[in-house]
């Protein structure tokens, strides 16, 4: 076990990627929260975190939001007894070429990532500094953290923004033992992919075949995408790992699309 007893708040934990990494740190020990919009789909997810055995409580919240955020993060701090880890993941996916970006959906998109970055780190931190015991940040990051594609101009420039972020907390953080990182993935199929292959289809004028054959996976060394349980696994390595030694870094796992 891992993350044996270590309290781990999820972000966007009910779907994919998030989901997945909480059902991995639970297997590690870990009592998990599963942080969502939506309290009956955190539910759903911290209940088959308890069927298979683990520990699990769901908190509604939408990270873009301030008080929901201190709130949720209290709860956990009263139930749990603090905050060892947060997993910053929630995210949506809106793309249009930029010259037709409206501004609230740009603002929709950067308020979830980067407010959603800045307002769990800040209550999370607050919780590790209080408990005393250090702890881990982790983003999520992508590919697009380092690259650009078109289409996705908000979300390149909140995914860059992260690596920005996790530095800071990487500095601010080291004298309470607190590390941050951020995890780069490729193309992993979740709804946010699903939805957005018909989309690209559309917006280039090729077939949803060609947007995952040539757009997708082009610069894969395999043609294959990354699975959520690729990424889960590499969320328990950093989780765990136990110094300062690794910190202000960003971990790609992409099938080699992006090599640093
Ligand atoms: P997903 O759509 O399966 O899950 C996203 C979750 O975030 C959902 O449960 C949703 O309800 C939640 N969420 C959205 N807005 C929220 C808010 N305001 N407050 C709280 N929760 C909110 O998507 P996913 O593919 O699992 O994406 C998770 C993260 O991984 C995102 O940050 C995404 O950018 C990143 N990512 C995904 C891929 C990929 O290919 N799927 C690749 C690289 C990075």
């Amino acid at each position: 076990m891992k993350l044996q007893d270590k309290v781990a708040v999820v972000t966007g934990a009910a779907s994919g990627i998030g989901r997945a990494i909480a059902q991995e740190f639970a297997r590690e020990g870990a009592k998990v929260c599963i942080a969502d919009l939506s309290g009956d789909a955190a539910a759903t997810t911290a209940a088959e975190i308890e069927a298979g055995g683990g520990r699990a409580m769901a908190v509604a919240m939408d990270v873009s939001d301030e008080a929901q955020v201190d709130a949720g993060i209290a709860r956990i701090v009263a139930a749990y007894g603090g905050v060892d880890i947060l997993v910053s993941n929630a995210g949506i996916q809106i793309i249009s070429p930029l010259v037709d970006f409206k501004f609230s959906d740009w603002r929709k998109l950067v308020a979830i990532h980067l407010d959603g970055a800045f307002l769990t780190t800040r209550a999370c931190m607050r919780a590790m500094i209080q408990g005393g015991r250090g702890g881990t940040v982790l983003y999520m990051g992508s590919v697009h953290s380092h690259l650009a594609s078109p289409l996705k101009a908000p979300y390149v420039a909140a995914k860059h923004a992260l690596l920005g972020l996790a530095k800071v907390v990487a500095k601010e953080g080291a004298k309470d033992g607190i590390r941050a990182n951020v995890i780069c993935p490729g193309f992993v199929r979740t709804p946010l992919v699903d939805k957005q292959i018909p989309e690209q289809s559309l917006a280039l004028g090729i077939s949803e075949a060609d947007v995952i054959k040539n757009v997708m996976l082009k610069d894969t060394v395999d043609g294959e995408f990354t699975t959520i349980q690729d990424v889960a696994q590499t969320a328990v390595f950093l989780a765990s790992f136990p110094t300062n030694a690794l910190t202000g870094q960003s971990i790609t796992v992409s099938h080699g699309w992006h090599m640093q």
